[in-house]
């Protein structure tokens, strides 16, 4: 089947098959940056070296500095000198993975995105793939995991993270999968759309339905440096993906506070047991008490704070501050900030 029987209602200057023959494809790379002074060069020669093999491609390299504090910035600035492809976002100050994204996303103007980490964990290569799975009719193509080689403690805690949000939210988000994927010019548009605060675009484009495909390959090393997702910013990220897609912790409140009510009816009536048919010892029972009083005060402590991370993004939502705040988009004229 060609692209043209896939796609026929898509207008021409949307489709990349339906365009002239000697247009060749554009591709936007968003690539985000956050204190990879290491890293960078290596990774960006590496992409340079795959795309050489794909002269039926275009491509823009949008980089997005997300307030690094080392030397990413000039070495991103150098590369924008030597390569009129790259384009650097440079963020006022860092505001996280997922905004980066969304930058890039909003900045990018090619017939497919492709969002990619920059620490070499994504390789190049398996971009072009996407690229392949994209033209023959896929319009979001996410890249999957097969292997990985983080450490234990992460594989596993990454693993129970995939499960846990499958199971409680609504949309079908794909195991084993991080922000590396394709989008569609189409899909990308829609995305930008998209403006909530604190986001989980992995998410948010698995909910948004369209032709979805997925590729596996084998997630390679970080060539350089740390990774800048400690735990807390990965429990952020997971409370973020809970909360932007499920309502079920409010829900197992209610449960709980069910089995908590329960239980408190059984205790109930023992202590009045205890009161009419065995009086001599209703003083004691010290430890009952504190049992039951530390019981309560945690679950509803816990309770609390579930509401407590529903309420602040309501709160992050009113406000309707913008995104992220750029300083300086270099190698192409300034389009746009956060607050479309
Ligand atoms: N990153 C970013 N802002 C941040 C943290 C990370 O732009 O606040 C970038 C980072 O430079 C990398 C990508 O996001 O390109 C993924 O980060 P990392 O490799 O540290 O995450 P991991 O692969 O360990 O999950
Ligand atoms: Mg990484």
């Amino acid at each position: 089947m060609t692209q043209q029987d896939i796609r026929p209602s898509v207008p021409a200057q949307l489709s990349p098959a339906a365009k002239a023959p000697e247009r060749r494809p554009l591709i936007s790379y968003v690539l985000p940056v956050y204190n990879e002074q290491d890293g960078i060069a290596a990774f960006h020669a590496e992409l340079t070296a795959a795309l050489a093999g794909r002269p039926d491609l275009d491509v823009e390299l949008v980089y997005v500095n997300d307030g690094s504090a080392d030397g990413s910035l000039a070495i991103l600035q150098g590369l924008a000198e030597r390569d009129d492809r790259v384009r650097v976002v440079d963020f006022a100050r860092n505001f996280g993975h997922q905004i980066a994204i969304t930058a890039g996303l909003d900045l990018a103007r090619g017939d497919a995105v492709i969002v990619m980490d920059t620490d070499l964990q994504d390789p190049p290569r398996v971009s072009l793939e996407l690229v392949d799975a994209w033209r023959e009719g896929a319009e979001i193509v996410h890249a999957r995991r097969r292997s990985r080689q983080d450490t234990p403690f992460k594989r596993a805690t990454a693993h129970l993270f995939y499960r846990l949000l499958r199971s409680w939210t609504d949309v079908d988000i794909p195991v084993d999968t991080g922000d590396f994927r394709l989008l569609d010019r189409r899909v990308a548009d829609e995305l930008c759309r998209y403006r909530e605060r604190s986001r989980f675009v992995r998410g948010i484009v698995a909910s948004m339905g369209y032709r979805q495909k997925e590729i596996s390959f084998d997630r390679d090393e970080r060539f350089a440096g740390e990774t800048k997702y400690p735990l807390s910013k990965m429990a952020r990220l997971a409370i973020d993906g809970v909360t932007s897609f499920s309502t079920t912790p409010l829900k197992l409140i209610t449960r709980l506070g069910f089995v908590v009510l329960t239980l408190s009816l059984l205790g109930i009536l023992y202590a009045l047991a205890m009161k009419f048919f065995r009086p001599e010892i209703t003083v004691s029972g010290w430890t009952m008490l504190m049992v039951v009083v530390l019981f309560l005060g945690g679950t509803q402590m816990l309770s609390l704070g579930v509401l407590g991370s529903y309420i602040g993004r309501i709160y992050s939502e009113a406000q309707g501050r913008p995104l992220y705040l750029v300083r300086e988009v270099i190698g192409a004229e300034k389009d746009g900030d956060g607050d479309r």
